[in-house]
């Protein structure tokens, strides 16, 4: 990909029915879709409704994926789905704890695809980090993912399937009499930041976290879900206004010629424009902020000039700045901001009137920390040279 054309949208789709079998996966498919598949399947219309709240629950609510374990539903009705439909999740390759209690799983996907999902478990909650894409198209200098091409778009099925393999291996799906919504959750947020721009992957997402959501189910709020973007304008208030989540924007410079360099989608949708976006997010208030992040990276944003830029620019939108250390991985051509640069950095942000914590880097023992989640198997790495050539640097 050369730096002039740094956006693209490669996407592949892959049917939903797996060659492998000829049936179905249900996972995935919103409630309407649900319902469809079961009346093309022979399920009379007035009871399609009913089935499909049934099925919810056992796949969502329950965490069943035998349909020979669906009691409520007659012998045959049961023998029926099992000849016509699966129930089926992505597989974990292999799952690594760091010291810290964070969790990183390498899920394979239908095609033999590999993604990342990260647990970080904190106290009085745990956020799952999840991904929307196998790789990205965008080819931000300083995140590992990036330099990894798009292999294709994850389907809502891979995405909330996602969720539901980390509450297996946490063995969080309630037990029979326990309310399902619980204060003490292992999983209580999500959060859309491992592999991928999920806004190229809209309706995906979308009806992955709609699915999420959904009270007969997951059950998550809306409020516990952040979706971040590198800053695809156009789908921004669409992400308000269909899904409804939390929005975090990879802000990580002040100038447009320096996010030029790292975020390239910068070239296509400047920062005037971008805020622009970020002001008209639909329920904006100060209990719902935009989360800023911004990437600490030595000598190139983290001046005291950087910060009071970053005030002034965000004047008028109700935001929080996460300020997040740089995790370097190998061949990065960036380090990390020192201590007390960010701790100046964060002390200007805060006295100008926003929370600016520093995103403590969870995981990075296994590599599981932002910006370093790319497929083990994936082995196409580009050079130092050439990430250092694509984000301006010399060598
Ligand atoms: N593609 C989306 C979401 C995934 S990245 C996006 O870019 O917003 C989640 C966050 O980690 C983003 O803010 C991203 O810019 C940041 N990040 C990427 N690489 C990083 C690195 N090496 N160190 C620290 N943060 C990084
Ligand atoms: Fe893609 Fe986000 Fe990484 Fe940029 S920071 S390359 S948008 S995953």
């Amino acid at each position: 990909m050369t730096a002039s054309a740094p956006i693209t949208q490669d996407l592949v789709t892959i049917p939903r029915t797996l060659p492998e079998s000829g049936r179905t996966n249900l996972v995935g498919l919103t409630r309407p879709a649900l319902q469809a598949a079961l009346v093309a399947a022979g399920t009379p219309e007035k009871q399609a409704k009913m089935r499909t709240g049934q099925l919810w629950q056992w796949i969502y609510q329950k965490g069943v994926r035998d349909f020979a374990a669906m009691t409520n539903l007659a012998k045959d009705y049961r023998a029926m789905l099992a000849a016509r439909f699966t129930i089926e999740l992505p597989e974990i390759v292999s799952k690594q704890v760091s010291a810290d209690g964070t969790r990183k799983y390498l899920l394979r996907i239908a095609g033999g695809h590999e993604v990342e999902t990260v647990y970080i478990p904190e106290e009085g909650r745990g956020t799952l980090c999840i991904s929307s894409q196998v790789g990205c198209t965008l080819t931000c200098s300083f995140c590992h993912t990036g330099t990894q091409k798009l292999v294709r778009n994850l389907t809502a099925g891979e995405i909330v399937g996602q969720v539901m393999v980390a509450r297996d291996d946490l063995g969080e799906w309630p037990a029979p009499g326990r309310a399902p919504k619980d204060e003490t959750r292992l999983i209580s947020n999500i959060v859309l930041m491992g592999m991928g721009e999920p806004l190229y992957n809209f309706e995906a997402v979308r009806d992955a976290m709609k699915i999420a959501m959904d009270h007969e189910g997951i059950s998550l709020s809306r409020r516990r879900i952040t979706l971040s973007t590198s800053g695809v304008v156009p789908e921004i208030a669409r992400a308000g206004e269909e899904i409804g989540c939390m929005l975090a924007v990879s802000f990580h410079a002040t100038t447009d010629a320096v996010r030029d360099r790292l975020v390239p989608i910068n070239r296509r949708w400047n920062i005037a424009t971008l805020l622009d976006a970020l002001r008209a997010y639909p329920r904006l208030s100060n209990s719902e902020r935009i989360t800023f992040e911004y990437v600490m990276l030595k000598g190139v944003n983290d001046s005291d000039e950087d910060a009071r830029r970053l005030v002034r620019l965000i004047a008028g939108i109700p935001a929080k700045i996460n300020l997040i250390p740089f995790n370097e991985w190998p061949g990065a051509p960036y380090r990390r901001s020192d201590w007390e640069r960010i701790e100046a950095f964060a002390d200007i942000v805060y006295k100008a009137g926003y929370a600016s914590p520093i995103r403590t880097p969870r995981g990075e023992d296994i590599m599981a920390a932002c910006g370093q989640l790319k497929s083990a198997t994936e082995r196409a790495r580009k050079s130092r040279a050439q990430i250092a050539a694509e984000a301006g640097l010399d060598g």
